[in-house]
């Protein structure tokens, strides 16, 4: 594989993603409505020539857009979407939101999918040079946060003609595929019966009642739950804010995670009863809706040590002084329980070695492919369909938090850019280097048909819900 000109290629045009990546930052559109975001993408991408497809999956902000000929066809797979109430100045080490209540980039989807479309573009721009054997398809995939795109594009067969999926992430630390746990989001609505809250509450039935309930019986049930599972909760609605009136609708939604599908669903069966219990206390009713749900990550060890000898050409990235000291800045007002995290991580995998790392404000080394599983994502739901990869890349100072306003501060930082044009660089090499060895997609292929002979794919979303419903 010509690297040389893959970099000079990459180098010719990172400047046009690093724009585009801040100005979706400066878009930050909330889940399903990203129409700016996914617009600026599809024309850029007309532009370089690439055929795009509008509004996949039956999703208005979902577009595949697709480049080269014949077989095999790598998707990567690109977000866009923010997070409500993270609105922030860039650049400043004080929490100040440019719109109050407005929503910001800050889990790094702007550079997420950006990074994406950059390595689309480059595998396109190398094809045209040595013509060979490859569709390279970029996916505009909306709503990871909260509303599980890729599921419901999952469930519309998106990505039926894939070979091979990637993915990457933007953190602060740099490593190698860890697996995730599968989640499902529930609202629980309690309807029960208003009344005067001093003269008559002998008539009224409370649906808060029924929410407080409920929520003390899921904290009992943490006990008798297996440690790795998750259940958190927000309530929604407390049905209004008159003390003197029975409240006549209260909501909960809640969160179930557990590492395995089948693990998430007789969690979710046991909160389900419990919402039930307390809607039987209080004599009130409860309405139950999965609105959105999660797969976990079928890690592919064909795909994960290729990318993981990728990642380790480009990164750690060198940085200037300059880089250095705007990240320590953001080092020194960060949450050292994320750095020290990552040093103990460090230490248990690579023994006496490991000690010396995640010491400065930059994450300075690769980390292995690791058999952890994290957060959620919906990349889980298409890991079970198509084997897949994914990364994080160092685009934030060690200490920043993910969904935080430090995180949306240096969004449009050079390390931020450079972080992603070094992702798109991983995922490009990895690409071509699946067109050119046909046999690693063969074995991948097979290494996830052999995991799936002991776990079958489920999606948790029921057939009536629509993507955008929540
Ligand atoms: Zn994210």
């Amino acid at each position: 594989m010509d690297f040389e000109l893959l970099d000079s290629l990459i180098q010719s045009k990172k400047e046009q993603f690093w724009e585009m990546s801040d100005q979706i930052w400066g878009f930050a559109e909330m889940r399903f409505k990203e129409d700016q975001s996914s617009r600026l993408q599809m024309e850029f991408l007309r532009n370089e020539g690439f055929t795009v497809e509008e509004g996949i999956g039956d999703i208005p902000t979902a577009f595949s857009a697709r480049a080269g000929s014949g077989r095999p066809v790598i998707g990567l797979l690109g977000e866009y979407d923010a997070l409500p109430k993270l609105s922030q100045e860039a650049d400043v080490t004080v929490k100040k939101p440019l719109a109050e209540g407005a929503p910001g980039h800050g889990c790094g989807h702007h550079l997420l999918g950006t990074g994406c479309l950059e390595a689309a573009v480059a595998v396109k721009d190398y094809l045209l040079e040595h013509p060979g054997q490859g569709t390279i398809v970029y996916f505009g995939c909306p709503a990871e946060e909260g509303g599980a795109g890729k599921a419901f594009m999952v469930r519309e067969g998106c990505f039926k003609d894939c070979d091979i999926c990637l993915a990457w992430h933007p953190y602060s630390a740099t490593f190698a595929s860890v697996s995730s746990l599968a989640n499902a989001r529930i609202i629980y609505r309690f309807t029960g019966k208003s009344a005067h809250a001093a003269t008559s509450p002998y008539l009224g039935r409370s649906a808060l009642d029924a929410v407080e309930l409920m929520n003390v019986g899921c904290n009992y049930m943490r006990e008798h739950m297996i440690p790795d599972a998750r259940v958190h909760y927000a309530v929604t609605d407390t049905g209004g804010d008159a003390p003197n009136v029975v409240q006549a609708h209260a909501e909960v939604i809640y969160s179930v995670r557990a590492p395995r599908v089948d693990q998430v669903c007789e969690l979710a069966e046991r909160v389900h009863n419990i919402a039930r219990g307390a809607a039987l206390m209080t004599e009130t009713k409860v309405e139950i809706q999965v609105v959105s749900a999660y797969a976990d990550v079928l890690q592919n060890k064909v795909l994960d040590n290729l990318v993981y000898g990728h990642m380790k050409e480009i990164f750690p990235l060198d940085y200037s002084h300059e880089e250095l000291d705007y990240a320590e800045k953001f080092h020194a007002v960060g949450d050292p329980g994320d750095w020290t995290l990552y040093q103990t991580m460090a230490a248990k995998i690579m023994g006496e070695n490991g000690k010396a790392f995640f010491r400065g404000a930059m994450a300075d080394v690769c980390v292995p492919p690791l058999p952890l599983k994290q957060g959620s994502t919906d990349v889980g739901d298409v890991s079970w369909n198509v084997p897949s990869a994914w990364f994080g890349s160092a685009c934030f100072a060690l200490g920043t938090p993910a969904h935080s306003w430090l995180a949306v501060a240096q969004g449009k930082s050079s390390i931020a850019h450079r972080g992603m044009t070094g992702a798109a660089s991983v995922l490009a090499r990895t690409a071509l280097e699946l067109m050119e060895r046909p046999e690693l997609v063969e074995a991948a292929w097979e290494e996830m048909k052999e995991a799936k002979k002991n776990c079958e794919y489920r999606c948790l979303i029921p057939e009536d819900v629509r993507a955008g419903s929540f």
